[in-house]
């Protein structure tokens, strides 16, 4: 069944008109829905009771329940979750003093093939839906306003590729980020993309406030074609000219997302090299301490190393930031407790 969590405001107003309902009622259920965060129809007292019941027999409201959670020594906690067809998607809620971060799933599986992730291990099986994203949020949100806190930013970051999902990720966002509903800043909510460059296209010409991200990991074209496929389809050169055009015109900065992986993007030449491909941009690079993925054999660099390719970058006259390992004593990488899960079904 549908989730109610799938409609934006606009289609929400369409739906109420096409039952005959007055359009000013889509208000009153966002709020129900993002505000108050019932979890059941029957508590929308303000609705008619012949409504709700056609609300009832034509959408749920929870898409997930939760399998699983691990939380780690700082604060980092992984979720399991399950949606209603069986399929499971994993969120990483993580504490900076800055506020909760809550990395969301778009997609079951991926089908980007990034050598090493472990969401790629799995295929894609389907998108996900914009209210199965939503659905995401509010999962988590629910379980903090035990605490009064809330989700402060959202990273679409977690297993898929947004931009291979683009109608449900921008509603997902558009939902999440309107004053109605969770009221989640635009500048608080980060996609991050592998370089689909028509779609990186498409998202310039949008004039969104949303934060664009980059996963780069490798500066020279034929490192990256080895590490993701997705650079054979769209080379560097052909993705750097989207990003600066989309910059330019939006007047966005960007981040590149960098892990580095002991022994292949680690190199002081790369840092180089990195460095003068960014140059220049409204961009900064955030480096990334790798969570290992045991199938692949890749491993992390350790805090010295991390440091001393931060520093090239610096004096090479590039932005940077070196993110502080998270979770690093639970399945945090990407894909990780999802695969491990998936495996255990399959054996049981
Ligand atoms: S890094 Fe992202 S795009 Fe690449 S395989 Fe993993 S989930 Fe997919």
């Amino acid at each position: 069944m549908q989730t109610i969590y799938d409609l934006t405001l606009k289609q929400m107003q369409e739906m109420l008109e096409a039952h005959g309902q007055k359009a000013y009622r889509a208000k009153q259920i966002f709020s129900w829905l993002y505000r108050k965060r019932v979890s059941s129809f029957d508590e929308m007292s303000d609705l008619p009771k012949s409504f709700i019941e056609q609300l009832k027999q034509e959408y749920s409201i929870e898409p997930l329940k939760e399998i699983q959670r691990q939380v780690s020594h700082d604060g980092t906690i992984k979720f399991l979750a399950e949606l209603q067809d069986g399929s499971s998607v994993e969120l990483v809620l993580m504490h900076f003093q800055y506020g909760d971060s809550l990395c969301v799933t778009s997609q079951v599986g991926c089908n980007m093939g990034c050598s090493f992730c472990a969401s790629g291990l799995l295929k894609k099986q389907r998108d996900l839906t914009a209210g199965e994203i939503v659905g995401e949020v509010m999962f988590v949100q629910k379980q903090l306003d035990k605490e009064g806190r809330r989700v402060d930013n959202i990273v679409v970051m977690g297993t898929g590729e947004p931009f291979d999902n683009y109608t449900n990720v921008m509603n997902f966002c558009s939902i999440v980020n309107s004053d109605l509903g969770l009221a989640i800043g635009s500048r608080h909510i980060t996609i991050s993309t592998c370089g689909i460059v028509p779609k990186i296209r498409e998202f310039a010409q949008g004039h969104y406030q949303y934060n664009l991200a980059i996963s780069l990991h490798a500066p020279t074209n034929e490192l990256r074609r080895k590490l993701m496929p997705i650079a054979k389809p769209y080379p560097l050169d052909e993705l750097m000219q989207a990003l600066r055009e989309y910059s330019e015109d939006n007047h966005r900065r960007l981040t590149f997302e960098y892990i580095l992986l002991h022994g292949v993007n680690d190199s002081d030449e790369m840092a180089i090299t990195l460095a003068n491909l960014v140059r220049g941009m409204n961009a900064y690079i955030n480096l990334i301490p790798y969570n290992q993925v045991d199938e692949n054999g890749y491993i992390g660099v350790d805090d010295k190393k991390a440091l001393h390719f931060y520093d090239i970058l610096m004096k090479h006259g590039v932005k940077a930031t070196l993110r502080q390992k998270h979770g690093d004593d639970i399945d945090a990488a990407c894909g990780q407790l999802r695969a491990k899960h998936e495996r255990n079904k399959q054996s049981s």
